[in-house]
């Protein structure tokens, strides 16, 4: 494979956009390698400016659950773009999606739509906070919640549930207000509760953290957090942004009370990614008695001058409504055809094995021992991941097959990925 006019227009791109990219995971950091410049993508290819095609498993980090290009999205979108593409004024095409994502998921009552992810989940906290009138906010090591300064932290490594910033300008003001706990670690939660529990205004989590590999949580520490944050008044926050809608309609909430008796409903949810089909959409979503605290109802501000863009909203109406059970059922067996391809490979070549969950996947590195255990917090994590992971990666590259180029990353499964995708890729991994 051939990637010289990749190479140049990485060396132009680090003269004018700091370290060459808009959001660092596409620089192939830790790769040895530099990125491959895409010039175009349809269903489940991505075509770079070098002339190679690769099966993609990025998918952009999870929005396109259709593929690329999708026909009667695209259709949605040439209609749309012919009636202006920024109004700043009411308009029906976002309410038309609220009520089709409404009326189909049955705990939240009212929605807003704002222009990523990390406003949805700043938005969550701000409302949050507002309704409590409290200010501490409990998150886990390894989930990601886009990079609003509060939720930018660490754990400490000296005194414990003293947090850090993770990033250089958070200032400690707003760190010391987060505090950090492992996944799954009751004991500690039930410890900071009882102490604290009326400073907490929220604990926000990924009901499947998809951010720092696939760190499948059990539906027991789910409830657990419903019942701490319930019990101490504090609010419930999913960040759904991956997991909406791609793990059924209705996200990790929905299939999480479908399989157990007790209920573990949030209080607030964040979408995004999917949400906008591949454009850009966040949304917070809850009951009215929540979301009416929002100006210019409440006094909670939030604003946004492209929010509610109309060419997104009907990208991401467009997008929903294919996603029938019958595509979930048909995603679903895909991605275990997949992952057992891409899983024969990898652990035939090189080390590491893959963690499926739905349409998700995430090369987890290998064990020694016999028996797998499954990784479900950060911290078991080895920290020479990366260093596999590279072989895996290049491997896979050199043969046409696309990862999200980062360890901890996940990789994603869309509707494009069908028979004819399937034959490609175990054609592609023969050699
Ligand atoms: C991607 C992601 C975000 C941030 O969304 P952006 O649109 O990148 O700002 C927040 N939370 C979760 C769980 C995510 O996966």
């Amino acid at each position: 494979m051939e990637f010289s006019k990749s190479r140049d227009l990485f060396t132009k791109a680090l003269k004018f956009i700091p370290g060459g990219v808009h959001s660092p995971v596409r620089s192939f950091k830790g790769l040895h390698t530099t990125p491959v410049f895409i010039k175009r993508a349809q269903g489940a290819y991505l075509y770079d400016v070098d002339g190679n095609n690769y099966i993609d498993f990025c998918m952009s980090f999870g929005p396109l659950i259709l593929g690329h290009g999708h026909p009667r999205v695209a259709e949605q979108i040439s209609s749309a773009i012919t009636r202006g593409w920024s109004y700043g004024c009411a308009e029906e095409y976002s309410l038309e999606l609220a009520e089709y994502i409404i009326k189909r998921i049955p705990f939240i009552e009212q929605i807003r739509f704002v222009n990523s992810g990390t406003e949805a989940v700043m938005t969550a906290i701000r409302l949050a906070r507002g309704f409590t009138a409290r200010e501490k906010i409990i998150k886990f090591n390894g989930c990601y919640h886009g990079h609003m300064d509060g939720l930018l932290i660490k754990a400490g490594s000296g005194v414990r549930q003293v947090a850090e910033a993770s990033s250089k300008g958070v200032p400690a003001g707003v760190a010391q207000d987060t505090l950090v706990f492992e996944l799954g670690d009751v004991e500690s939660l039930r410890e900071i509760f009882n102490t604290s529990g009326d400073k907490i205004a929220a604990v926000i989590i990924e009901p499947l953290p998809a951010n720092c590999g696939l760190l499948i949580q059990s539906a027991d520490f789910l409830l657990e957090l419903r019942k701490l944050t319930a019990k101490h008044g504090a609010l419930l926050i999913f960040d759904e942004v991956i997991s909406g809608f791609r793990i059924g309609f209705g996200g990790m909430s929905e299939l999480l009370n479908a399989s157990s008796d007790s209920k573990i409903i949030p209080d607030i949810v964040t979408y995004g990614k999917i949400i906008g089909g591949g454009l850009p959409v966040g949304a917070v979503a809850a009951k009215k008695k929540i979301m009416e605290l929002l100006a210019p109802v409440g006094e909670v501000y939030q604003a946004g001058t492209l929010s509610a863009n109309p060419l997104a909203m009907v990208a991401g109406l467009s997008t929903l409504k294919e996603l029938t059970p019958d595509f979930y059922n048909f995603l679903q067996a895909r991605s275990k055809k997949i992952t057992t391809i891409l899983n024969n490979f990898i652990s035939k070549t090189l080390a590491g094995n893959i963690t499926n969950f739905e349409s998700l996947f995430w090369i987890a590195p290998s064990q020694s021992s016999e028996s797998l255990v499954k990784i479900t917090s950060a911290d078991k994590i080895p920290s020479n991941i990366s260093e596999n992971f590279y072989i895996i990666f290049k491997a896979l590259l050199e043969r046409g097959v696309y990862l999200a180029p980062n360890a901890y990353e996940v990789g994603f499964i869309s509707g494009a990925h069908d028979d004819t995708v399937i034959a490609d890729l175990e054609k592609r991994l023969l050699y």
